[in-house]
């Protein structure tokens, strides 16, 4: 993905930046993390989860490994 083209691949629309909520699936529950940054497309709401955000070495595995060791569903 070259940021300095945001062109969405799906309807040509452009993509600006925003938010989104992730989910995962860890199979005994889902964890929802809310406003996650992400890029979406303006015109066909299509979104894609900026690269720092999906990296495993971000906050958010830190909040999925803390609920996944405790059983707690939350989905
Ligand atoms: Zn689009």
């Amino acid at each position: 993905m070259n940021p300095s083209n945001p062109i969405c691949p799906l309807c040509g629309g452009t993509k600006t930046a925003g938010t989104t909520t992730f989910t995962a699936d860890l199979g005994s529950g889902v964890v929802v993390v809310r406003r996650v940054r992400a890029t979406v497309c303006s015109q066909c709401g299509e979104e894609w989860i900026d690269d720092t955000a999906a990296r495993p070495d971000v906050h958010h595995s830190s909040i999925i490994r803390a609920l996944y060791h405790r059983p707690v569903l939350l989905a």
